[in-house]
């Protein structure tokens, strides 16, 4: 792909010259990081519990909601959350799926209940999904045995190898079937080797990693090193691999990332909602390094916010403006778009995404007199309505004028499952 006009064309496919054409359309953006069921508890963990709350206490009450999905409630919410994206304008999802088994632990009567539910809500919406089934093993860098709550999570190498295989039967164009390691605390060395081995060469491979300090200190204590410089130096990563959060790093590390071609997937509203840290951009930006965005906690579900805010962090740590710019472009929103862009097919494992079109809402007062050179920026920074009007999807139109085609039908089926979630 021509990285030099790949980022926004008029009708006719060309890229535009003037402010005058009647359709502006751009790349689909890929998600890169999404728990589904999450959206449902959006603005529900926003009261203090302790004036320590961190990371930590906001997990415990996601451990509580989480115990209440069944297959058919978390249909529902995936359901909903796709629409929300594809009307925002993401056109794909990477999936990162722990919720497999029934509360207290046992599998399903089909084992890929839970998976299925949310391939049949992808489909349900339209939009791209690369499933990523979790493998979750251990409650801590230690080897402790998974905790009550997170039982549901778990599986031994021969189970989470078999659910990878009863997937990938279903594959095609609009669904891809990856593999995600839940962190290096739930993974023990062993096994992360063994599930690795077996996976086929260009398998997507996520990994949360280095999100918070604490287990950045744990992975240092119990295995000698910080967890991505330990993870570059006991897995063959690669383009392959995406690295979610990636937030504390050394200089080592960061030329690490950028060096070994693996994508970072940067949530930005998440890790602000987390109190996470912010990724060092600027550095990985300076090395080379490839990068994407994702919704993770769902607590915003827009590209654009998630693209603002990953500037913004920076510009509010620096006291200086305009930091994600490249060497061959001044343009931040054309540099963020671009990030998200070049990541987005190996992230994924899905070539075709780059095929998914947004079309802008010329229309709209925030885009008046535009031109080639500022729309993506007016896009990007000009506010919070949502400019997206039509998506198109793998050749299928499912957005028309700001509104999903079944956003009505898939609405109330989300209410009557967040009052079963809720009771
Ligand atoms: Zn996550």
């Amino acid at each position: 792909m021509d990285t030099d006009n790949d980022l926004l064309w008029t009708d006719a496919g060309w890229r535009a010259d003037t402010g005058d054409s009647a359709r502006w359309r751009v790349p689909g953006i890929a998600n890169l990081h999404s728990h589904a069921f999450q959206r449902a508890m959006a603005g529900l963990a926003e009261r203090q519990t302790n004036p320590e709350d961190s990371f930590w206490t906001w997990r415990e009450t996601m451990y509580r909601f989480a115990a209440r999905f069944d297959p058919d409630t978390l249909h529902a919410v995936a359901a909903q959350l796709y629409v929300e994206m594809l009307e925002a304008g993401y056109t794909s999802v990477c999936e990162f799926h722990y919720l497999h088994h029934a509360p207290d632990g046992r599998p399903y009567a089909d084992p890929t209940a839970m998976s299925r539910a949310l391939i049949a809500a992808a489909q349900a919406a339209g939009i791209r999904l690369t499933l990523l089934p979790v493998l979750y093993m251990s409650g801590g860098f230690d080897g402790r045995p998974l905790g009550e709550r997170q039982r549901r999570f778990g599986h031994d190498l021969d189970g989470f190898l078999g659910l990878l295989d009863a997937l990938r039967v279903d594959a095609s164009d609009t669904l891809r079937i990856g593999c995600a390691l839940h962190s290096l605390r739930a993974v023990p060395a062993d096994a992360m080797r063994d599930v690795l081995a077996a996976l086929p060469a260009a398998s997507p491979i996520h990994i949360h990693i280095a999100e918070q300090l604490g287990e950045v200190q744990d992975c240092i204590a119990l295995r000698g090193a910080r967890p991505v410089e330990w993870l570059l130096a006991n897995a063959a990563v690669d383009r392959h691999w995406t690295l979610v959060h990636a937030t504390h790093l050394t200089g080592a590390e960061v030329q690490g990332i950028a060096g070994s071609g693996a994508t970072v997937a940067i949530c930005p509203t998440t890790e602000a909602n987390l109190g996470d840290g912010l990724f060092p951009l600027r550095p990985y930006l300076d090395a080379g390094g490839r990068w994407g965005v994702g919704s993770d906690s769902q607590i915003s579900v827009s590209p654009i916010e998630e693209l603002r805010w990953l500037e913004y962090g920076q510009r509010l740590a620096t006291h200086h403006r305009n930091i994600a710019v490249q060497p061959d472009g001044n343009s931040v929103g054309e540099t963020l778009l671009r990030g998200v862009l070049e990541s987005a097919a190996t992230a994924t494992g899905n070539a075709c995404v780059g095929d998914d079109r947004i079309t802008l809402d010329v229309d709209a007062p925030q885009f008046a007199g535009m031109t080639r050179d500022d729309a993506i920026d007016r896009w990007i920074f000009s506010g919070n309505r949502n400019l997206v009007r039509d998506v198109e999807v793998a050749g299928v139109q499912v957005v028309h004028d700001g509104r999903h085609r079944d956003r009505d039908a898939i609405a109330m089926r989300y209410r009557a499952a967040m009052v079963q979630l809720l009771e």
